[in-house]
């Protein structure tokens, strides 16, 4: 779960990094508020899910609060990476002397966290990693244990010469450290973290993305979550239960448990297809499910097949099939549907569905997969 900049930014507060105090505002006339609450110059942010806001022109210096107003009618209803700008966050600005690059991911292929840090911050670190490799410093860190003083302090004189400096970087360190741990973050990054003029160090920008998996361990965390800024199907899906992803195929499909659902999809691109979603409609099966699943995934335009592949344990087929029937009788679906359904009452599910019209049964899995792949026709794949 992605959240907000200034929200972010609370996290860090509460775990002793330094950034600005901020106000949120959602119109000009807030942000013109806030700013003269402030006095002197801020800065103006678009708070969106996306990065490279400054590029986009999401992030305005503003020295009165006449053009606080204006930076903020600008920005409103800016596109961002596909996202529209409802809300700022107003923040004193600071006289930048450097700009430096920290960050913590899950490094899942270690199994721990990977702290990154960069003399070169500001910019986009994905291109500081590729062109300039040795520009990034990293290092694993134990998250038992947590980040220890020398570690940080190590990865802070890579960065800094001054041995203040060090100090303020590699305390920064350990808090983001300590954040990441003890919010369960699979991201934590500040960028850039910058080197006032007057000397002091702080977290200018701030990225925090929470492991979804962790979040029942953080009810204040799970709060954060925006719902204009999600994929509002994948969030209905969420709050029914299923496990939804979209992804950019023609052939929907509908799974029970994410091992079959991802094996599904794996046969699928075998087979030349490619999947419109991944769809776990989980264990314990009640024929709503089929219907909301359903539901989301012929609102898909570009779905051209829908793939039924149930393995009936805890889940029983007649249940699916009696949940197919519902939903196509509330709403018809044009498109071919090919189903299917082995196991627990496959009998009772066969016995439903027989006679009903655009539904096609086959008994084996690999059968079905190469008739949807078929029904989907060529070129899978339907948008980058
Ligand atoms: P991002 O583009 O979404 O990563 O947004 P950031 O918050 O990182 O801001 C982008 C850039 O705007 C920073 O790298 C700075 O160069 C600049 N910027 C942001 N805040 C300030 C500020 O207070 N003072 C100055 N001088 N520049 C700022
Ligand atoms: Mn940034």
């Amino acid at each position: 779960m992605d959240v907000h900049e200034y929200q972010a930014k609370a996290i860090f507060r509460r775990f002793g990094i330094p950034v600005h105090e901020g106000e949120l505002a959602r119109s000009p006339a807030e942000a013109a508020e806030a700013a003269r609450r402030m006095g002197g110059t801020v800065v103006v942010k678009a708070q969106v899910h996306a990065g490279g806001r400054g590029k986009a022109g999401g992030i305005r210096l503003a020295k009165t609060p006449e053009e606080a107003r204006g930076a903020a009618a600008s920005i409103l209803g800016l596109q961002i990476k596909g996202r529209t700008v409802k809300k700022l966050l107003i923040t004193p600005a600071s006289d930048i002397d450097h700009e430096y690059y920290a960050g913590i991911v899950l490094d899942r292929g270690a199994g721990r966290p990977l702290v990154m840090v960069s003399r070169e911050g500001g910019i986009d670190i994905e291109l500081v990693a590729k062109d300039r490799p040795d520009a990034l410093k990293k290092l694993h860190f134990d998250p038992a244990r947590g980040l220890r003083g020398y570690e940080a302090m190590w990865l802070a004189a890579s960065i800094e010469d001054d041995s203040e400096g060090k100090k303020a970087i590699a305390g920064i360190l350990a808090k983001l450290a300590r954040t990441f741990v003890a919010c369960d973050l699979s991201l934590a990054e500040i960028n850039p973290l910058i080197r006032e003029k007057d000397g002091g160090y702080l977290a200018l920008d701030a990225k925090v993305t929470v492991d979804d998996s962790g979040l029942f361990r953080h009810p204040e965390l799970a709060e954060l979550r925006d719902l204009e800024e999600e994929d509002p199907d994948e969030d209905r899906a969420r709050s029914q239960g299923l496990s939804f992803i979209r992804l950019e195929g023609t052939i929907g499909c509908v799974v029970n448990g994410a091992g079959l659902a991802m094996a599904t999809m794996d046969l699928v691109k075998h087979f030349g297809g490619e999947p419109a979603n991944f769809l776990d409609v989980g264990g314990s099966s009640n024929p709503e499910k089929v219907v909301t699943a359903l539901d989301i995934i012929t609102k898909d335009p570009s779905v051209r097949v829908i793939l039924f592949n149930i393995f009936g344990g805890i889940t029983r087929c007649d249940d699916i099939a009696r949940g197919l029937v519902k939903a196509l009788e509330m709403k018809p679906v044009e498109r071919p549907i090919v189903v299917r359904l082995t196991g627990t009452n496959e009998e009772a599910a066969r016995e439903i569905l027989a006679g009903v019209s655009g539904v096609q049964s086959e008994g084996g899995m690999e059968e079905a997969v190469r008739r949807a792949v078929a029904l989907a026709g060529a070129g899978g794949r339907v948008s980058a």
